[in-house]
C-alpha cells in the first residue's frame, strides 16, 4: 500500500527496532529482533505460537519493557531521553507523561475485543476520548460517529456489546482505537478470536484503512490478506526474524522454517 513517494523518500520510519531482546526471568523471547516500518506502509508479522509476536507488539506500544536493543517510534526512543548530567549525556527513563505521550501516536487491537459490556457501541468509542483526551461530550461524540460509520456500524451506534457479531464487536474496537487519532495501528490477530464467516469484514475495514494510507503492524495467520495488502512480511521463529521482504516472499520462501509454517497454514 506504499505509494511513490513514501517508497522512494528517506522519510523517518515509522518504527524502527535495533537487536531488540526481551527476556521475562530465564526465558529469553526476543533475541535480537530488527524491524523497520515505513510511514503509510503495512507490515504484516507471520510466525508460530511463542515465536515472539505479541511481546514485539507489546513491546512497540510499551506494554512491556525492553531488556536489550532500541526502539524508535516516529524517530523518538521509546521509554528514555538523554539528558545532560554534569556535562555527560546520560540516558533517562521518561515519565509516566511522557511515556503516555508517546503511546497516543499508536493504537492498538487485540485478539480480544474489551469492549465495556454495559456501554453501547458509541459510548465505548467516545470513552478514552472524553476521558483521556478531556474531550467535550458532544465533540466526542461527533467523532464516535465518524469513526463507527468508517469501520461500516453507523446503523449500530447504540447497540450493546452483547447484540453484536464478534465481527462488529471488533469493528468497534477498531474505531475505539481510530478515535484517538493514532499515527500508527497495531493489530494483534485481530481476527483470530471470530467465527470464520465474520473474518472477512473485520479484514475488509482493515484494508480500508490501509489504503486510505495508515501505518500498520499486523500479526495474522491470514496469508491472502498478507499477500493483498502487506508491503512488508516478516517471518519470526524462536525470537529471530528468519525472512523478511515484500509479499512476494509468501509464493518464493527462502528459509526452510518459513516454507514449512507456510505449508502449515496455507
Ligand atoms: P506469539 O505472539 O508469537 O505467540 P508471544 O510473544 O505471546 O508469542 O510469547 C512468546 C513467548 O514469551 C512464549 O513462550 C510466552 O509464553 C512468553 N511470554 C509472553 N509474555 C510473557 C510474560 N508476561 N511472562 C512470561 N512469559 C511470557
Ligand atoms: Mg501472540
Amino acid at each position: 500500500m506504499t505509494n511513490e513517494t513514501t517508497a522512494t523518500s528517506k522519510s523517518t520510519p515509522a518504527v524502527k527496532a535495533v537487536q531488540v531482546h526481551k527476556a521475562f526471568g530465564d526465558l529469553h523471547v526476543l533475541k535480537g529482533v530488527d524491524m523497520t516500518v515505513e510511514p503509510g506502509s503495512v507490515t504484516v508479522i507471520l510466525g508460530p505460537s511463542g515465536s515472539g509476536k505479541s511481546t514485539l507488539l507489546r513491546l512497540i506500544n510499551q506494554l512491556e519493557t525492553l531488556t536489550g536493543g532500541s526502539i524508535e517510534v516516529d524517530g523518538e526512543m521509546i521509554g528514555y531521553k538523554y539528558v545532560e548530567k554534569k556535562g555527560q549525556r546520560v540516558l533517562q527513563t521518561l515519565n509516566d507523561k511522557e511515556v503516555a505521550a508517546q503511546r497516543a501516536k499508536l493504537g492498538m487491537v487485540f485478539q480480544r475485543f474489551n469492549l465495556f459490556p454495559h456501554m453501547t457501541a458509541l459510548e465505548n468509542v467516545m470513552e478514552a476520548p472524553v476521558h483521556v483526551r478531556h474531550m467535550g461530550k458532544q465533540e466526542a461524540r461527533e467523532l464516535a460517529i465518524h469513526e463507527l460509520k468508517r469501520v461500516g456500524l453507523g446503523e449500530r451506534l447504540d447497540y450493546y456489546p452483547s447484540q453484536l457479531s464478534g465481527g462488529q464487536q471488533q469493528r468497534v474496537a477498531i474505531a475505539r482505537a481510530l478515535a484517538m487519532k493514532p499515527e500508527i495501528m497495531l493489530f494483534d490477530e485481530p481476527t483470530s478470536a471470530l467465527d470464520p464467516e465474520l473474518v472477512g469484514e473485520v479484514l475488509n475495514v482493515m484494508l480500508e484503512l490501509a489504503r486510505e494510507g495508515m501505518t500498520m503492524i499486523v500479526v495474522t495467520h491470514e496469508i491472502g490478506f498478507a499477500r493483498e495488502v502487506a508491503d512488508q512480511i516478516v517471518f519470526m521463529d524462536g525470537g529471530v526474524v528468519v525472512e523478511q521482504g515484500g509479499p512476494e516472499i509468501i509464493d518464493n520462501p527462502t528459509e526452510p522454517r518459513f516454507k514449512d509454517f507456510l505449508q502449515h497454514v496455507l
